[in-house]
């Protein structure tokens, strides 16, 4: 009851907070979305679910997804994952090449898009069918095996990554990238591209407010120790450079996409999902944060 009265008391604070920032468009289809849409869902461990506003709306995840990649590869890769990728906050923009010269094409951490870029390149190596053993494991988390890539969105950002293109080709040239970089340009905008609601999106991030099992089915998707250094990674990295600001504001492990959506973690209680296409200039949505930071001010609860 509380959440609920909660997060209506938030959407009608915050639902005419709009145009302090612009929707993504340096990926084109998704400058076709409303700017002004605004949805909260908060999913619990008992199963209950809290939405308001636009809850049903689909949106592309974008870097969201890395949560998801990085889960899968770990899996298999266990600490030899940190010979390939660091896990310290980059201070940088989300497509930064900066410092990938100086550290020799190791990136800063998974969440960045060089970073995540070497997760996806791992997750080729390791997987039959990435695309689709990918969208298995989002289905299985979220309990919908009707979600599915928006492939206008994907094929609308492969058209466009000469950055991404770039950051694929620098690492390759450093030999932390295994597969042809033109696929693995491919692979990432479609993993970019998967299309949730807020419902959808709070829900498939229980597994980490649960140490790793998936509430609803009960199933295992990875240890506790692993689940806890995923959250961490979340809260000091997932927001790119505005990590410190969200963790200050928000005091969540969270994770942001260019889609204006966000996502954090109650652990032992609760994900909540937030989508208002607005970004600020961290590519964040600002609507989103703020509406987290009204959350765990009105609960009274983080991991602080
Ligand atoms: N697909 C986007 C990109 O690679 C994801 C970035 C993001 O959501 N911050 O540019």
């Amino acid at each position: 009851m509380q959440y609920r009265q909660i997060i209506e008391r938030i959407y009608d604070e915050l639902k005419d907070y709009t145009g302090h920032g612009k929707v993504a468009g340096y990926i084109p289809a998704l400058s076709k979305v409303n700017p002004h849409s605004f949805g909260i869902t908060v999913a619990t461990l008992d199963g209950e679910i809290f939405s308001a506003g636009d809850s049903g709306g689909r949106f592309t995840i974008q870097s969201i997804s890395k949560v998801f990649t990085l889960a899968m590869v770990s899996r298999h890769m266990g600490n030899r994952l940190w010979e390939i990728v660091g896990r310290e906050p980059s201070g940088t923009a989300f497509n930064s090449l900066i410092q990938l010269e100086q550290e020799k094409g190791i990136p800063r951490n998974p969440f960045i898009n060089a970073g995540a870029l070497v997760i996806t390149d791992r997750l080729m190596t390791l997987y039959d069918d990435p695309k689709k053993d990918l969208l298995t494991f989002v289905r299985e988390l979220s309990g919908n095996s009707g979600l599915d890539y928006d492939k206008e969105v994907a094929l609308s950002e492969i058209e466009h990554s000469y950055r991404n293109l770039a950051l694929a080709n620098f690492v390759k040239s450093f030999g932390n990238i295994h597969n042809d970089p033109q696929e693995l340009i491919n692979t990432y905008c479609h993993q970019c591209s998967i299309s949730m609601n807020t419902e959808e999106l709070a829900k498939s991030f229980l597994f980490l407010a649960s140490g790793g099992v998936i509430p609803s089915s009960g199933q295992r998707v990875c240890g506790t120790r692993s689940s806890k250094r995923l959250n961490a990674l979340m809260l000091t990295c997932g927001l790119y450079n505005e990590s410190g600001d969200f963790a200050y504001r928000v005091g969540l492990p969270g994770k942001s996409g260019v889609g204006g959506g966000v996502v954090a973690v109650i652990p032992g209680r609760l994900a909540i999902a937030v989508w208002s296409p607005e970004l600020n200039s961290n590519g964040n949505s600002y609507r989103g944060i703020e509406a987290l930071e009204r959350f765990t001010t009105y609960l009274g609860v983080s991991v602080f």
